[in-house]
This record gives structure tokens, C-alpha cells and sequence, in this order.
């Protein structure tokens, strides 16, 4: 993605733990010698494990209801089921958090109330943290280990208990709503929300063979340890180097001021000059509609300036039909070419058509871009003589840009063997005959641009053609934040349009008598 002329990547990064450290301290003899404590305190008890931080995105709740069902269906449980929950304190001065704490507190309340006996309780709720040895030694310890959020991005927890399990044994029940689902499928994966199925799912956990248990085992820690931490890091700084390939090779920064001086001092002295102007992005802001961007009085002033002055040609290049820059521009001693270069009207000639072109692919093209104007809320598709666009600008911008891209492909198949170029402009795709670019303009006109400085001005891609077509001592300059291979960059219209009218002000100023007023009414602040 390019965004604010930054090159941006995105990418799954799935997090993996220190794996080998838990596995060491698993094998340490503080946690052997507590690993052997708890077992011998739980001695003819199954143990039930969950960790968590006291959230209610964790399903602790959930979790609590399924032990309680599964001990009302198995009386035989009752007295063998140990589960220790450590919920670690999160968040405590919020009340939903302080509301939690409650309803948890009360739930193995009644519980240990209904299911309880004078020798043992079954649920062992600690709300607090616990030190890293003694939460190893847990995990270690652990016949079931419940990790049930309702959602979670990833969940330590459940790779830390693989990790810890250096004897291959044990078995993780995993909500398929933590992140973690997606690479731990040998997990017993619940649905969190279903207390009912997640009661039988504790009880399939509880008597899983030991064959089974230790294949599943097997497998969990093969990705936990291949895919750790360490890889993890790895991965990520390698793909962020892979970025640099990515990025636009041409600079994205705006001309410094010194440049900017530098390119109106060569623009000032220069003997003669023609102007190519693109005009959307260029000369005037977009509009949500294309007949929306008409052309205001001081843009009319200013090419009309530039027209009348000895030394400049001007010449506006548009994607836009002829009758259209007729009707706004007909009436100015300026250059006309619309529809990429298709048409041209030199100024105060006529209209003419100088290139023969191939309209037979237009049918099948016309009834793609319909299906898919009606697929886009406030899409539209636009007619011109030799080329169809299929515009987007008030249809939601990333379903839009998605299928503008999906478009491509389609149109890309669809024309293979047709000669037709396949155009992404600013919110629009654009079909029209090859060789029909915006370039052809500027060859066209190359015998009057021979003594003369050739100047381009645009914004999108269809005006790279522009810039790529000027002769070596041409200028490009790219207005706005894309990518481009013009040598200068101006932020927006408005520095497009303050520029433009410097290289003519010293000429109006000898007409018009307090002409700096002038400027700032026509331009607001010229800086
Ligand atoms: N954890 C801890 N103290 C404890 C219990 C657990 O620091 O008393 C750690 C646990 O080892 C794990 C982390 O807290 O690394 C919880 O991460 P997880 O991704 O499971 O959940 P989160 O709290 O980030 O939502």
C-alpha cells in the first residue's frame, strides 16, 4: 500500500514464545521438586489447569459453567477433579472489570458450595499473579489445560503450556477463537460460547488415551519450538528489510525550496516554452462527480494569461472529452487534447482525430464495466469516443480499490490479444486503444517544442506517459503524493496553480495596476 508517499506492507506475523526457556525451567529442580508437591497434595486427582488474566474476553465464565455441568452429569468426577484457575488482576479500577471479579467469585462459590465436601473443593481460584517457576511447575503438573477465551489475537498461554510439557504429556483444550487455533490444530478445539459441548469436550480431554495424548503432544511442540520467538523476530525484521524492494524508486518528497527556486528561475529565463497541463489533480481538485470539477474564474484567468503571453504555449492534455473541454476552454487561446491524446484542437483551430482507431472491443468491455457499476453503489461507467472508464470516486473507497483491482484482472483476461491499454487512474479504470497515451501529445507537438523548453504537469498515472515523452531537456513536475518519474514534486493544486501564475505575473503586472491585490483574490495566499 502507498500511503502519504510511504511505501506500507502488511503481513500475518503469528507471535512465538521463548520456547526452549520454558522447556529448561521445566526441567530445573525448584520446578521438579513443586511438581512433585502438587501431585503428591492432588494424589488420586485429575488436575484442571486455566491461566488467565481476569478479562471477559478470556471465557472464564464460560469455563466455570462447564466444569460445574460436567460435575453435575459425572458424579464419579466429584472429589477426583481438581481445577486451579489463576486469574491474574487486569485492569481492576474499571467497574465491568470489578462486576467480573464478582461474578466470578460468586460462581466457584457455588460450585465448591454445591460440589464440594469437608476433604476436598474442586475449584482452587487464585486472583492473583503467580512467579514464573511456580506457573511452570503448574503447567507441568497439568492434566487439562483450559484455554477458552471468546477471542483472543494469539494467546501465550497456550503455547507456554506446550512448551513447559518436556514429558510429552498432558492435553490443551483450545478455543478456536484465539489466534493460537490457527497453528495448534492437534489442540481439542471448543467453541467457547457452546458450555454444553465444552463440558463433553473437558470429559473427552480427561480420558484421552495416553497413546493420543502424547502423538498430539508430539506435534504441538514440533511448530511451538520450530516457529519461536526467536523465528518469529527473524521473520519479521527479514520481511521488513524485503520492504526496501517494494518501495518506488523514484523519491517521494516534495521539492525543497531550492529546488522550487532553482525550477522557476530555469522556467523564467527560459526563451520559449509549451506547457502540457493535465487537469484533474493537476489544475483542479477531484470531485466526487467528473462533472462536478468545472473550471473556476481564476483558473480560466490564469490559463488565459499563460495563453496570451509571447513566450508560452499552453496546451491542456485530459482523459476528458472533447466536448466537454470545448465547452469550458473553447474560448481561450490554449491547446486542447482530449481523451488521452485521441483528439486534439490546437489553438483556435479545429478538432481533429489524427490517429484511425479499433472500436470493435468495445462492446465486450462496455457489459463488463456495467456488471460491475451495478456491483459498486456509486460507481458509474463513462463513454467516450474511443475508450470506456469505469469510475469509483463515491463508492465506499476499499470495496472500490478492491474492485477496481478484481476489474483488472477480469479486463486483463477478457483483452489478451487485443490491442487496448488497460489504464488505473485516480478512481478509475480505463480501457482505450494502444498507443492512444497521453505522450502522443507531446511527440505531436515535438516540432514546436525543439527550441523551446517542454514543461509537463500532472498527477496520475496516465500523465507518467507525459513525462516520459518530454525530450531530454524537459521538465516534469508531479503535483500530489504519488510515485512519479518527474523531477520535481509540488504537494497540490494550489502549488500547481501558484507556480503557473509566477511564470506569468511579472508580464501581468505591467498591465493591470495593483495586480498584488489581484493575486491574492484569485489565488488566496499565492504562497
Ligand atoms: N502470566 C504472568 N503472570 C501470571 C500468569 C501468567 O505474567 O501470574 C503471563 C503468561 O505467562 C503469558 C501472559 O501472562 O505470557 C499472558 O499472555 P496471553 O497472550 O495468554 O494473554 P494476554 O494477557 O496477553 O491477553
Amino acid at each position: 500500500l502507498t500511503y502519504q508517499g510511504r511505501t506500507v506492507r502488511f503481513d500475518a506475523f503469528p507471535m512465538g514464545i521463548d520456547a526452549r526457556s520454558f522447556a529448561e525451567q521445566a526441567e530445573s529442580d525448584p520446578v521438579l521438586a513443586e511438581v512433585a508437591r502438587i501431585r503428591s497434595e492432588s494424589s488420586s486427582q485429575r488436575l484442571v489447569l486455566g491461566v488467565d488474566r481476569l478479562d471477559y474476553t478470556k471465557g472464564i465464565v464460560g469455563r466455570l459453567h462447564a466444569i460445574a455441568l460436567l460435575l453435575e452429569r459425572e458424579p464419579d468426577l466429584r472429589g477426583r477433579l481438581r481445577f486451579i484457575q489463576i486469574a491474574v488482576p487486569s485492569r481492576a479500577n474499571v467497574p465491568e472489570y470489578g462486576r467480573l471479579t464478582d461474578e466470578v467469585n460468586r460462581l466457584v462459590g457455588s460450585i465448591n458450595g454445591r460440589f464440594g465436601s469437608a476433604s476436598s473443593v474442586p475449584v482452587h481460584y487464585l486472583y492473583r499473579s503467580v512467579a514464573r517457576s511456580d506457573l511452570v511447575a503448574m503447567y507441568r503438573a497439568a492434566d487439562v489445560m483450559l484455554v477458552t477465551p471468546l477471542r483472543d489475537g494469539m494467546n501465550l498461554v497456550a503455547k507456554e503450556f506446550v512448551a513447559s510439557r518436556v514429558d510429552e504429556d498432558g492435553v490443551l483444550v483450545l478455543s478456536e477463537f484465539a489466534g493460537a487455533a490457527s497453528e495448534m490444530g492437534e489442540a481439542i478445539l471448543v467453541n467457547p460460547y457452546d458450555v454444553d459441548q465444552m463440558a463433553a469436550q473437558i470429559s473427552q480431554a480427561l480420558l484421552m488415551p495416553a497413546e493420543e495424548r502424547r502423538e498430539r503432544m508430539r506435534a504441538l511442540r514440533r511448530r511451538v519450538f520450530d516457529y519461536d520467538a526467536h523465528r518469529w523476530a527473524e521473520t519479521f525484521i527479514d520481511e521488513l528489510e524485503r520492504t526496501r524492494e517494494f518501495a518506488p524508486a523514484p523519491t517521494l518528497r516534495l521539492s525543497s525550496r531550492r529546488e522550487l527556486a532553482e525550477l522557476e528561475q530555469r522556467l523564467r529565463s527560459a526563451g520559449s516554452m509549451v506547457l502540457f497541463l493535465d487537469y484533474d489533480g493537476t489544475l483542479v481538485p477531484f470531485a466526487r462527480l467528473p462533472e462536478l470539477a468545472w473550471p473556476d474564474h481564476a483558473l480560466r484567468d490564469l490559463l488565459t494569461q499563460l495563453g496570451r503571453s509571447e513566450r508560452i504555449d499552453v496546451h491542456v492534455v485530459s482523459g476528458r472529452q472533447r466536448e466537454l473541454l470545448e465547452r469550458w476552454f473553447g474560448d481561450l487561446p490554449i491547446g486542447l487534447h482530449a481523451e488521452h491524446g485521441l483528439w486534439s484542437r490546437l489553438p483556435g483551430g479545429i478538432w481533429s482525430q489524427p490517429l484511425a482507431v479499433d472500436n470493435t472491443w468495445m462492446e465486450r468491455v462496455r457489459a463488463l464495466l456495467r456488471q460491475f457499476a451495478m456491483r459498486v453503489p456509486g460507481s458509474f461507467v463513462e463513454e467516450k469516443t474511443a475508450a470506456l472508464a469505469w469510475h469509483f470516486r463515491s463508492a465506499d473507497p476499499e470495496f472500490g480499490e478492491w474492485q477496481a483491482r478484481e476489474l483488472q484482472t477480469h479486463l486483463t483476461h477478457a483483452l489478451s490479444n487485443v490491442p487496448v491499454e488497460i489504464l488505473l487512474g485516480d478512481k478509475v479504470v480505463e480501457v482505450q486503444p494502444h498507443g492512444i497515451n497521453k505522450g502522443l501529445v507531446v511527440r505531436r507537438l515535438s516540432a514546436s517544442t525543439a527550441n523551446a523548453v517542454a514543461v509537463a504537469l500532472g498527477d496520475d498515472q496516465t500523465d507518467e506517459n507525459l513525462f516520459a515523452a518530454l525530450p531530454e531537456s524537459g521538465i516534469g513536475i508531479h503535483v500530489g503524493p504519488r510515485p512519479s518519474r518527474a523531477q520535481y514534486r509540488l504537494s497540490d493544486v494550489a502549488a500547481a496553480r501558484a507556480l503557473l501564475w509566477r511564470l506569468v505575473a511579472p508580464e501581468v503586472e505591467a498591465y493591470t495596476a495593483g495586480s498584488a491585490d489581484k493575486r491574492v483574490t484569485l489565488f488566496g495566499s499565492p504562497e
